[in-house]
């Protein structure tokens, strides 16, 4: 019956016939991420439905404009006032689209919250996405990153996306496979930057999961609580109050998440480091020839934990948690990603990569 329901209210939002689309002109962004930037759009609205996509889209041609998509902005940078039109994605719904003895296939509208699949997933019983319940943020901008937490990436349950093509006004099926999802990475990050505006995600999900529990704050967790064959619930449980204890909520602390990834080095790069530094992190990399070293503890060692320079700083709790304490300019925070990167780079001969979107 839910699903019943969920698919009828799902199908409405994408066949809805009338439009109720507003254009807003010069709207200010700092509600819309979570870094709190105050940035202009030259052009803004909230997109409810596939016809308004569609109505934006029309639009924006007719000026020669482009658009620029937004989910919950909680991976952005807007470095300045935005010289487009800013699509703020509200198109939701989820949908169960197949299901056998085993499995399962949901296919989520784009701008659901990302963590309400994943309680929709888990509140089923289904496995695959609960090690990355909490990760703020909308559907749609999950494969742009390929969104990763305790060893689970998109990429493990993904299927398929659809597309609206920005350039041509076609939609496109991507496959995993097109997508060229690598650690947190994709197409749409690079031969596909703006290109498309992700419509919906289908991802399938195992009735009889292997649940993922090697990493050591949740066996910690798990035996602080004395769970020794956790179910799918009790896993998402656990994720929650993982999360809860590390990360700083943004609307409490205004912040992007990690800001930077993990830099992957050779093998021989990293045991000279391993010379100079006995004490170094590291992790395995997908890339067997690769090491990745936690950025966290790259900007820890190079002094930054807890530092505050002016309104920014790296959080108490995380070095890699770029803060906005009160009212930074983008001015502010680039000076700041550019010293914690020179700062690395002196320590270690180390190149730090921002994971947040840089918005020019
Ligand atoms: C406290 C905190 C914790 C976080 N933890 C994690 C974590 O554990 N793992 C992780 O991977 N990330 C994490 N993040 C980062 C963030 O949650 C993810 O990157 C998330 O997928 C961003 O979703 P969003 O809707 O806010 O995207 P936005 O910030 O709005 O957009 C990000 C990029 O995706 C593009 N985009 C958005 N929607 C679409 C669409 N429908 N079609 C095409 N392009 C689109 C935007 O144009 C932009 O380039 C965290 C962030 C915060 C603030």
């Amino acid at each position: 019956m839910i699903y019943a329901v969920l698919m009828w209210t799902s199908r409405m939002y994408l066949s809805y016939n009338s439009s109720m689309l507003k254009i807003q002109k010069q709207v200010d962004l700092r509600k819309h991420n979570t870094l709190k930037i105050a940035a202009k759009a030259a052009y803004f609205a909230i997109i409810y439905s596939k016809v308004e996509l569609q109505e934006a889209y029309a639009w924006a041609k007719k000026k020669n404009l482009p658009i620029f998509v937004l989910g919950g902005g909680s991976n952005i940078l807007f470095s300045q006032n935005i010289k487009a039109l800013v699509l703020k994605n509200e198109i939701k719904g989820i949908s169960v689209i197949k299901e056998t003895k085993t499995a399962a296939w949901l296919e989520a509208r784009s701008g659901e919250w990302w963590s309400t699949l994943v309680h929709f997933a888990v509140t089923h019983n289904w496995g695959g996405i609960e090690n990355l319940y909490y990760v703020p943020g909308t559907v749609g901008a999950a494969p742009v990153q390929n969104i990763g937490a305790y060893g689970v990436e998109l990429k493990d349950t993904f299927v398929s996306l659809l597309a609206f093509d920005l350039q041509s006004g076609k939609e496109k099926i991507f496959t995993a496979e097109e997508c060229k999802f690598a650690y947190r990475d994709s197409v749409f990050k690079h031969k596909y930057k703006g290109r498309y505006f992700i419509l919906s995600v289908t991802v399938k999900l195992s009735k009889n999961p292997k649940l993922k529990l090697d990493y050591g704050d949740i066996k910690a967790k798990l035996s602080e609580q004395g769970i020794k064959k956790p179910n799918i619930r009790q896993v998402a449980e656990i994720i929650r109050q993982i999360r809860d204890s590390k990360l700083p909520n943004p609307a409490v602390l205004a912040n992007a998440g990690s800001f930077f990834k993990n830099p992957e080095i050779s093998i021989s790069a990293f045991k000279k480091l391993q010379l100079r530094f006995p004490e170094i992190k590291f992790f395995p990399s997908a890339r067997p020839e690769k090491i990745k070293v936690p950025a966290g503890w790259l900007i820890e060692q190079a002094g930054f934990k807890g530092k505050r320079f002016g309104p920014v700083g790296m959080y108490e709790n995380q070095a890699l948690i770029l803060v906005n304490y009160e009212g930074a300019s983008a001015k502010q925070v680039l000076a700041q990603v550019r010293r914690v990167q020179l700062g690395v780079y002196k320590k270690f001969g180390l190149k730090i990569e921002p994971e947040v979107n840089i918005i020019n």
